[in-house]
């Protein structure tokens, strides 16, 4: 009886001493991992032919990143879970996942993590797991961050949300939708890799769908392998990608892919036995120069999934052909959001329309060559900085830190503009120094009183300008505007929804501590970030020299014109139900800022005049003197600085806030 007490005992505690045997992720989830959920229960999980080297990855010495580009409804997210399930399980780690917000944090949390670990429908081998003893009174687990009893650790991490660069020991990492992070501390993945420190043989994961080219998706994809998948054709077996060119969009064929070799169509009913005969390689000719490399070899594998390979009801070809047709009809009538998403999320590719790529600071470098259409001024030789046709100016000015903070300083942006608000770009300047001081306002006053020559040998004063109140100078903002009211405007950029580009002005008080106090003191006006960025873009499409046509000139520098439209428009949500400008990872806006800023203190001063009459009437006001303004007149305060040397041209000193990830 003690005999076989004592030798049970002991085969108990050989089991625990006992190495496990080396299983290949893919032979863990083929037998131990189901897809589990609240509504459906569990099922047993079946990889499908396409996605076994994701689960070989983990356990595969050679690959420190799986990164996967993708449509939706692939099937990346249960690989994720069968990721998290192997290492909590398997191989105890401390797992780190990255989701885009930390309200898909929570989501992901309630929806996944627990239904994994739920007692009826969860993991058969995680049951009991999770470690739900009380520490002082509270739970020892919380939404984002879970012990296990077995000392596993699942750390869920928001990308939105700033942290300390305390370096916590992490591995895997698990990236989920990069291209969707709007982080503020600029490097999201980068930062992440650094504090996961120097953990012996790491292994991360990055997947998620593209928006639009070069986010951080595709920047990812090509430090990897760059893999595409190639499918023998049923009827002649020749190798090749499932090309969303090659899909048969209308007649009796529809929905079906012509054949690249022999132009058979081939059938969605033999996806599956294709795949499994299917083989993933890197075509040639692509771009290597970002690749991960170690001894000359990429360690990133890199896989794209391409339209039509998923197995999903969605995904069916004839399904994708009929969602391109209804995106296609909503481009025709200006919409272009389906486009973008069914490129996103059908075909699993970055997408921009043919114009916005134009809005790259290379596309409006093309511009400002065009001399014909009045591009390029002042012509070389010339002696004045206004072209004929500019009949008001306006300026923006963007207020960047203060009180000591690295790169603080005002940058100055002037628009001049003619009937039918036609633009013309005449200046870009930085004030450098601390917007707290007087002495960067002081040389703002200089500037605001400068005469500048036209064309015709005339002079003109800047009408009205704006001045960025948001900061950590808001109050130094505050006091400037409201000695100056008839000449510069305090304004606040505000991303809630359906804002107008600016609403009437708001009095409002501000503080020492940059608080907004009460509802007297100096006007501040809000100008509505979308419509604004809308606007801008609006102008910019504009490609004939006419109403709002903008024009760039000598002022206009090649980092002036990277930053007038550096904003993507990107899903707010997973579900893309809303969309909305970001500034993306590594991009500056300074000059677009100013000019968003300037465009509004000409809508401003439009409010003072009939809008059919105003442009006749300021040009029979104007000879050779600044047209006169209706409205209150204060003047400014006599100031009488001599600063020189703070014209310094234009942008290329600024801060590099944002550091590329891609450096490691
Ligand atoms: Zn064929």
């Amino acid at each position: 009886m003690i005999d076989r007490n004592i030798r049970k005992m002991a085969k108990r505690l050989a089991a625990m001493v006992k190495p496990k045997p080396f299983m290949t992720m893919l032979e863990y989830s083929n037998t131990h991992y189901y897809v589990t959920s609240a509504t459906d229960g569990r099922q047993k999980w079946r990889t499908r032919p396409y996605q076994e080297d994701w689960f070989l990855a983990p356990t595969d010495p050679e690959v420190e990143c799986m990164v996967c580009q993708k449509p939706s409804r692939v099937g990346w997210s249960e690989y994720v879970k069968a990721v998290i399930v192997f290492f909590s399980d398997w191989r105890r780690s401390k797992i780190m996942l990255v989701q885009p917000t930390d309200s898909e944090v929570q989501k992901y949390s309630t929806e996944d993590i627990d239904s994994m670990f739920d007692d009826n429908h969860g993991i058969p081998r995680l049951k009991g797991q999770l470690n739900n003893k009380k520490t002082k009174g509270a739970l020892k687990n919380s939404y984002d961050f879970k012990q296990l009893v077995n000392g596993a650790l699942i750390h869920l991490v928001s990308a939105a949300t700033p942290r300390s660069g305390r370096r916590v020991e992490r591995s895997p990492i698990l990236f989920e939708e990069p291209a969707t992070y709007d982080s503020p501390e600029g490097d999201t993945i980068g930062n992440l890799f650094q504090r996961a420190g120097n953990i012996w043989d790491p292994f991360f994961t990055i997947g998620g769908t593209p928006i639009y080219p070069n986010d951080y998706m595709e920047q990812a994809f090509k430090k990897g392998d760059q893999q595409y998948r190639y499918y023998p054709c049923p009827h002649c077996n020749h190798y090749q990608q499932l090309r969303w060119e090659n899909f048969i969009k209308d007649g009796p064929d529809e929905g079906r892919i012509r054949c690249e070799h022999c132009e058979t169509p081939i059938d969605y009913s033999n996806l599956y036995s294709m795949d499994k005969a299917a083989g993933w390689a890197c075509p040639l000719g692509l771009d290597r120069s970002k690749q991960v490399l170690r001894n000359g070899v990429p360690i990133w594998r890199s896989q794209q999934v391409g339209p039509g390979m998923s197995y999903h009801r969605a995904a069916m070809w004839p399904e994708l052909v009929a969602r391109h047709r209804v995106a296609l009809e909503q481009m025709k009538m200006g919409n272009v959001a389906p486009m973008q998403t069914f490129h996103n999320t059908d075909l699993g590719v970055p997408w921009a329309d043919e114009i916005t790529s134009k809005l790259t600071g290379d596309g409006l470098a093309e511009r400002r060559k065009n001399a014909g259409f009045g591009n390029g001024y002042p012509w070389d030789g010339e002696e004045w900085d206004i072209p004929t046709g500019v009949l008001l100016l306006t300026d923006g000015v963007d207020v960047q830190g203060g009180g000591g903070t690295v790169g603080e300083r005002l940058v100055y942006t002037l628009w001049g503009w003619g009937a039918g608000e036609e633009g013309w770009h005449i200046a870009h300047f930085e004030i450098e120094g601390d917007p707290q001081q007087p002495e960067v306002w002081e040389q703002l006053d200089v500037m605001s009183e400068k005469r500048w020559r036209r064309q015709d040998g005339g002079e003109m004063r800047v009408t009205l300008g704006c001045v960025d109140h948001g900061g950590r100078a808001s109050k130094a903002v505050a006091d400037f505007c409201a000695t100056r009211s008839s000449r510069w405007l305090a304004t606040k950029g505000s991303g809630f929804k359906g804002l107008p580009i600016v609403e009437r002005g708001k009095a409002v008080a501000v503080n020492k501590k940059n608080q907004m106090m009460t509802k007297r003191g100096p006007k501040i006006y809000i100008i509505g970030y979308g419509a604004s960025v809308d606007h801008i873009r609006t102008m910019l499409r504009v490609e004939q020299p006419g109403p709002r046509y903008l024009h760039f000139g000598k002022a206009s520098t090649d980092q002036f014109l990277r930053e007038l439209f550096p904003w993507v428009y990107v899903p707010k949500n997973r579900a893309r139900t809303e969309y909305h400008w970001i500034l993306p990872p590594g991009s500056q806006d300074e000059g677009g800022d100013c000019t968003r800023m300037a465009y509004v203190a000409l809508l401003l001063v439009s409010r003072r005049y009939s809008a059919g009459t105003m442009w006749a009437q300021l040009a029979r006001t104007l000879g050779s003197q600044a047209p006169v303004v209706k409205g209150e007149v204060v003047a400014p305060p006599a100031r009488t600085s001599q600063r020189s040397g703070w014209l310094k041209g234009s942008s290329t000193s600024g801060p590099d806030r944002r550091k590329g990830w891609l450096k490691r």
